[in-house]
């Protein structure tokens, strides 16, 4: 397989100006907001080239969010699948526990940019919400969260997070009352406060610009990661796993290697109960193009275009559209994807945390099962690289409880 053959455009001029990666990506959004995008387009382009904004930018991910992340090579995993050697990038470590807070800290700084003092955002798990929160505190912003009242139950110790820092968090009781009814909150607030607000959006996901910007505020991911490997191995990994929600961790990690035409990339997508309708969120099993919340992608819809019902273990994979990106590499075939079950995650989660000490997030454990079948078909001198995208304390009372033992 050439690069040629799979990259038809080179990654760097995607997407188009109009926002387009192939027949994907693009801006599906109310009159009212095309201002807003355009403007936000345009501060992001001048700022990506402004010396001093990416100075800013390199310090708080440094002092705050905590980079450059470990490359942490996993020995006992990589002595337990007898294959491949298996590193783990860790995103984990970072200030809030995921990546998350890379892109918040890039969008909160474009907001001041703008002069504009009011920020929103969505949140599903309560990550992304709470990274917000903790970048709005620091630059002393006004936050206004919005989150599924659902979410709100199964998430009250992130709701509680961002409130003590000094988010106002507030429940939709729309629809499913989860991130799709969120995203439909924020963006209403959004059309009617437009002037003073900024909405910070969570992943690689909605109308252009957003998912070129998420993406490249996360693209630090795969430059230290790339970096790292040349210094301790010095070569390439053979193969990059990462999980997929609306795919900002995986572009991010995934970028720079996209021109590497022997470096193998996988996306891990939710496989629920399984592959049956309304008990998973694998957008590529099953999934049709349609437009939802901004951007053209692979949707999981019925045939009169309603949106499904999603399921998965991990709040952060559990949304009907997949990132436009990853759409383009998917159908180029330069990204390949698979998908884990609830219950391989569980085990997953459990062994990864026996083996290295470490406790994933449990959407980051859906990259771990994909890596340990993959370790096990590779031979030992092949290497691995997962992206250990954020860290599984936020998930220990679902775990217990799913496991049958009381906490409290
Ligand atoms: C939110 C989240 C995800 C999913 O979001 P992407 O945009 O697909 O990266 C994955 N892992 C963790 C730890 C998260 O918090």
């Amino acid at each position: 397989m050439s690069a040629s053959a799979v990259l038809p455009v080179p990654p760097e001029s995607l997407p188009n100006a109009a926002g387009r990666f192939g027949a994907f990506g693009g801006c599906y959004v109310p009159e009212t907001l095309m201002t807003a995008l355009k403007e936000l387009g345009e501060v992001y382009e001048t700022a990506r080239h402004d010396p001093a904004y990416r100075a800013e930018l390199l310090r708080h991910l440094k002092e705050f969010a905590g980079r450059p992340t470990e490359l942490y090579f996993a020995e006992r995993l990589t002595a337990h699948c007898g294959g491949a050697k298996i590193y783990f990038k860790r995103e984990d470590l970072l200030h809030t526990g995921a990546h998350k807070i890379n892109n918040a800290i890039g969008q909160v700084l474009l907001a001041k940019r703008m002069g504009k003092p009011r920020i929103i955002a969505e949140t599903g798990a309560g990550q992304h919400g709470v990274a917000t929160a903790a970048v709005c505190a620091k630059f002393g912003l006004k936050c206004r969260v919005y989150m599924g009242a659902v979410d709100m139950e199964r998430q009250a110790l992130n709701v509680f997070r961002m409130r003590l820092m000094g988010a106002e968090v507030v429940g939709v009781e729309a629809g499913q009352k989860t991130l799709k009814d969120a995203v439909n909150e924020a963006m209403r607030d959004w059309v009617t406060n437009v002037r003073d607000t900024h909405y910070i959006l969570g992943s690689a996901l909605g109308a252009h610009p957003y998912p070129m910007m998420v993406r490249d505020f996360h693209r630090v991911i795969g430059q230290e990661a790339r970096a790292q490997m040349l210094e301790r191995e010095g070569r390439l990994p053979d193969e990059i796993i990462a999980c997929v929600g609306g795919g900002s961790n995986a572009m991010g990690v995934f970028f720079d290697f996209l021109k590497d035409e022997q470096v193998r990339l996988v996306g891990v997508e939710a496989g629920g109960h399984g592959i049956s309708k309304g008990e998973h969120a694998a957008r590529f099993e099953g999934g049709k193009l349609g437009v939802l919340q901004g951007c053209k992608t692979y949707i999981l819809q019925n045939d009169d275009g309603q949106i499904e019902l999603t399921h998965s273990i991990s709040a952060g994979l559990d949304y009907a559209a997949i990132g436009p990106e990853h759409a383009y590499y998917r159908d180029t075939g330069r990204i390949r994807y698979a998908y884990a079950c609830d219950d391989e995650v569980m085990e997953t989660f459990q062994l990864c945390s026996r083996l290295e000490g470490i406790i994933p997030a449990l959407e980051s454990t859906h990259a771990i099962v994909e890596g340990v079948k993959r370790a096990r078909q590779m031979r030992p001198d092949e290497i691995l690289l997962i992206n250990l995208s954020g860290r599984g304390d936020k998930d220990v009372n679902q775990v217990a409880k799913l496991l049958g033992v009381k906490l409290f």
